[in-house]
């Protein structure tokens, strides 16, 4: 394999595989490095979007697990909530053929995939750019005129080529384990498992669910007293794999482009502030990304001031959503428990959940709008 190409995507998760993909597709040389030497082993994911992500990037029926009509949130003390819809609004699918999926579309697209191939430092250069990596323990270099760093939360990387780094991350940890009745995705809203953030069952299968939480620090007490709780009402049997845990970007880069290099994905910190979910932002990211890389590559101009429309498009898309999420989220963990337990009741009480569930602006995957009527809904019921 010739160590040159037009672009290099570092890491083959779906927002690299999707940027990899579009440019190959479009006639670039793209070469991308992976450093797993099996396409999405080990899965750290729960695998649900959205059913407008799954028909904007052609999730085909096979690659899903389970349907989703809703979610049933359970509060501190014990109340619990349905929010439900009449149709089909999520899916979860299998997240590690769906890795594998949609690297093959970027292969036969015509990129070249490169596993094993961990990549420890970029080089911009005047005329290109230079990646330095390991395969099977012997270190190499290849160049481009630009790169794409997919590799998820990558400090090291995009800290060197003055992007920044992400500055609010939590951990997500998670699990598989038997179920005994398994209902519809579940939320628990519970600072004895997830100070902060939240837990999480959702049924992959009759007998089989995924269960995880965000928690700010590796350790795994809260996801074995869930597991534990669940365990004592008979809900479930035994554990089927161990924990896994990798970070969730919760803010973004400071800038996710600069001279013939741009990040994607979590690398860019492109994930739902609200629900950690990077799926389908990293997807729609990847398109912008592409994008503005096959402009830039045929007028010539790989530049920070050429790829800046990058930042600026996906801004345009997500920002908003992100923003508001964010403020969400920081609200939500200044609140204590009692209070979190009233308001919950008091949505369900007063009809709030359901008018919120026959409202258009209510999304699975843009939260912007519902938070915006949400928080004028409780400013209402105080004053
Ligand atoms: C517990 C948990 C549950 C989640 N559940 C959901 C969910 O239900 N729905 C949802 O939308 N999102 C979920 N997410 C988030 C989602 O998994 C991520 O947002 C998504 O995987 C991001 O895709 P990506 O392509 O940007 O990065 P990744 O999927 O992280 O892919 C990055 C790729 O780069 C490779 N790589 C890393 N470093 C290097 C290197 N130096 N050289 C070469 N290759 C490298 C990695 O091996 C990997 O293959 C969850 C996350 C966690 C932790």
């Amino acid at each position: 394999m010739s160590l040159h190409a037009d672009v290099i995507v570092v890491g083959a998760g779906p927002a690299g595989s999707r940027t990899a993909a579009r440019l190959a597709a479009a006639g670039y040389d793209v070469i991308v490095l992976e450093r797993r030497l099996e396409l999405g082993h080990p899965v750290c994911c729960t695998g649900i979007i959205s059913v407008p992500c799954l028909e904007k990037f052609g999730v085909t029926p096979d690659l899903v697990f389970r349907q989703y009509r809703g979610a049933c949130v359970h509060s501190p003390g014990g109340a619990t909530v349905n929010f439900d819809r009449p149709s089909v609004q999520a899916v979860a699918i299998d997240r590690a053929r769906f890795d594998k999926v949609m690297a093959e579309s970027a292969v036969s697209a015509g990129a070249r995939l490169l596993l094993g191939a961990a990549v420890t430092d970029i080089e911009i250069m005047e005329s290109q750019a230079l990646v330095r990596f390991t395969h099977g323990g012997s270190p190499r270099t290849a160049s481009a005129r630009c790169v794409i760093i997919a590799a998820g939360v990558s400090p090291r990387l995009t800290g060197k080529l003055g992007m920044g780094t992400i500055s609010h991350a939590a951990l997500g940890l998670q699990t598989e384990v038997a179920t005994i009745r398994p209902v519809g995705v579940e939320l628990f809203i519970d600072r004895t498992y997830a100070p902060g953030y939240f837990a999480w069952m959702a049924p992959i299968s009759d007998t089989k669910a995924k269960i995880g939480l965000i928690a700010r620090r590796r350790e795994k007490t809260g996801l074995q007293l869930l597991i534990d709780k669940l365990r004592s009402e008979g809900r479930l049997g035994d554990e089927l794999d161990k924990v896994s845990c990798r970070p969730i970007p919760l803010s973004t880069l400071p800038r996710t482009y600069s001279n013939r290099v741009i990040a994607v994905g979590d690398s860019a910190g492109q994930v739902k502030p609200t629900t950690g979910g990077g799926l389908y932002y990293g997807l729609l990211c990847a398109d912008i990304a592409s994008d503005t890389i096959c402009t830039a590559l045929a007028a010539g101009d790989v530049t920070a001031g050429s790829l800046k429309k990058y930042e600026q498009g996906w801004r345009a898309a997500i920002g908003r959503d992100l923003f508001l999420g964010r403020l969400g989220r920081s609200l939500f963990q200044r609140m204590p428990d009692p209070i979190i337990d009233r308001l919950i009741s008091k949505a369900r009480d007063s009809g709030a959940v359901e008018r919120l569930m026959r409202d258009d602006d209510f999304s699975f995957d843009w939260h912007g709008k519902a938070l915006l009527k949400a928080a004028g809904a409780l400013l209402t019921s105080i004053f």
